[in-house]
């Protein structure tokens, strides 16, 4: 019960996971193994602590960006959040993992506050709190619901979770939601959970890098994927496949369309499965509007994920960003065309 009430948020699908863990190589088969009883354990750690009402409290509201990264010191969820080792204005740490948690959670901050006016993931300026170092050499990172978790990868498969901006925007935009439309984490709700984290990952990106729609990669996990595998992100929003056929992650199940809908009970009813429907829709209307995708595309998905409720599927979505856009820019505008063409293209 307390699993549903605080879902524990990780960036690696089951599916990924599952396919490791079935390689006919023994060496990658014995790692992704050992992620899955590490996330388990982490899970059930998880679990057991919010019944006992024992997990830590929110830190105390600020007035602006405040962040603060711990080493976790390789772990387990119990010793969250570990040692304190870089707080708000403190001076660079030798260790990338810390830089990339301190920076990362930084521009995700500063992309909620100047293009949104939020501030932080509550809109009351909630401390970004990131754990380095969690478990040893694990393929995941975590939102637990306070605070980032990050795990070091294999250096095989993944590298570490902080290196990737998108990856720490998905995460922190989980925390964003929860204040927000608080998706139920389960069947459409959770697809659109997970879109949602998606899109603005892939926002603060492009904000960071300030790139037009046209310029993005539209990839979700470039930079932790490792040098032993030919995937060149976890997820995209484009059309083609994030992977096909690769001997280790197999083929990327995203469906682009509504007929290609998972159904089944896995991954929470498909929660990073689905997402890849809302995600090619967002994609086609950012691509259509063209310039800056957060400026127009982005503002209409913002003010939709404020105006969902927990149960919302699909079918609420795109009618809720149908009257955003009109609201924003007209009935007749191009904007509101290009989203009711994209929720179309995918067959909503
Ligand atoms: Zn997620």
């Amino acid at each position: 019960m307390s699993e549903d009430r605080h879902p524990l948020h990780c960036i690696l699908p089951p599916y990924i996971l599952e396919r490791l863990a079935e390689s006919p190589d023994a060496r990658v088969r014995r790692r992704a193994i050992d992620t899955i009883a590490q996330s388990a354990a982490l899970r059930a750690t998880r679990s057991t602590l919010a019944a006992m009402g024992a997990m830590a409290a929110i830190p105390s509201p600020r007035a602006r960006k405040h962040r603060l990264v711990y080493d976790a010191k390789h772990g387990n969820f119990v010793d969250l959040p570990g040692v304190l080792v870089r707080e708000e204005g403190d001076r660079a740490s030798k260790d990338p993992s810390v830089n990339e948690a301190y920076n990362h959670s930084g521009y995700t901050y500063d992309f909620y506050k100047r293009v949104f006016d939020r501030n932080s993931l509550d809109d009351r300026g909630m401390s970004l709190v990131s754990s380095v170092h969690l478990g040893r050499r694990l393929n995941n990172a975590f939102w637990t619901g306070e605070q980032m978790a990050y795990g070091d990868g294999d250096g095989s498969l993944f590298v570490r979770f902080t290196k990737s901006l998108d990856v720490v925007g998905h995460e922190l935009t989980h925390g964003v939601i929860t204040h927000t439309a608080n998706l139920e984490y389960r069947d459409e709700p959770g697809a659109l959970n997970e879109h949602l984290a998606d899109v603005f990952g892939s926002l603060v990106k492009q904000w960071k890098k300030d790139q037009t729609a046209a310029q993005a990669d539209w990839l979700i996990g470039p930079d932790i994927m490792g040098p032993d595998t030919e995937a060149e992100a976890l997820r995209t929003f484009r059309d083609e496949p994030a992977f096909e056929d690769d001997p280790l992650f197999g083929t990327d199940p995203q469906p682009k369309h509504m007929r290609d809908k998972y159904t089944g009970s896995s991954d929470s009813g498909g929660v990073h499965i689905n997402s890849g429907i809302p995600n090619h829709a967002f994609y086609l209307v950012a691509r259509a509007i063209g310039g800056r995708a957060w400026e127009k595309a982005g503002r209409i998905w913002y003010d939709s994920m404020l105006a969902l409720t927990p149960t919302c599927g699909f079918a609420d979505m795109a009618e809720r960003s149908l009257q955003e856009a009109s609201s924003l820019f007209g009935a007749r505008s191009r904007e509101r065309r290009a989203v009711r063409d994209a929720w179309k293209a995918v067959g909503l």
